[in-house]
């Protein structure tokens, strides 16, 4: 790890660099940041309502348009729109799963957001993207069990996947998840 501090955390893969921030997502400069949205992309608390109030109504404008023509998204599906006023250049919008016990293909769902997002990004040839925690607030994923999938798609996806993308950044909202997530990262076996 490089530039370590108490809020922040980075590790190099294939030339990329994934990082663990202590933030708000709306603060992030990356080229995309994404939305812990959920189906029907019409915002709602959390990340969602942090988005769609900073960055304006050009976000839910193309939320709508997207809706009307292809319906609501699938759980861990992915679609991108403007970032409106935001320092970020798009959004990608992704619905994770809502925690039901785990028996309930909970983790594959939410492998398939993280991955969905930067299968976008890549096809959109960004090189920076932001995640939040998917799933881990209103959607009640224990962030325990979240971030070893969060972290894991993501290492895959820069190990193994040709892709524009060379920042990847985990913006989370307190010192109790940033801690999760640290032990996590530290725990990955093999760096670069
Ligand atoms: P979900 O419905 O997918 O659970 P939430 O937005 O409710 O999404 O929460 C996801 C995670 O994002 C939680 O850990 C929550 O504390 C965190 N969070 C909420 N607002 C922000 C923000 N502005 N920036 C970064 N993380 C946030």
């Amino acid at each position: 790890m490089k530039r370590d501090d108490a809020r922040e955390k980075h590790l190099e893969f294939n030339g990329a660099v994934l990082s663990l921030v202590m933030g708000d997502i709306i603060a992030q400069s990356a080229d995309v940041i994404v939305n812990a949205a959920n189906p029907g992309l019409m915002g709602g608390g959390g990340v969602d309502g942090a988005i769609h109030q900073a960055g304006g109504p050009a976000i839910l404008d193309e939320c709508k348009r997207i809706i009307a023509k292809h319906g609501p998204l699938q759980t861990g599906e992915a679609v991108i729109t403007t970032a409106g006023d935001l320092k970020a250049k798009f959004v990608i919008h992704t619905v994770g799963p809502i925690w039901l016990g785990g028996r309930d293909g909970e983790s594959d769902l939410l492998a398939s957001a993280y991955r969905n997002s930067l299968s976008l990004a890549t096809d959109r040839k960004l090189e920076s993207i932001a995640f939040p925690s998917i799933s881990t607030g209103a959607y009640r994923y224990p962030a325990t069990k979240a971030a070893p999938i969060a972290v894991s798609e993501v290492v895959k996806f820069l190990r193994l996947e040709t892709t524009t993308i060379r920042r990847v950044v985990f913006v989370l909202f307190n010192q109790e998840i940033f801690d999760v997530y640290t032990k996590v990262l530290e725990a990955i076996p093999f760096q670069g």
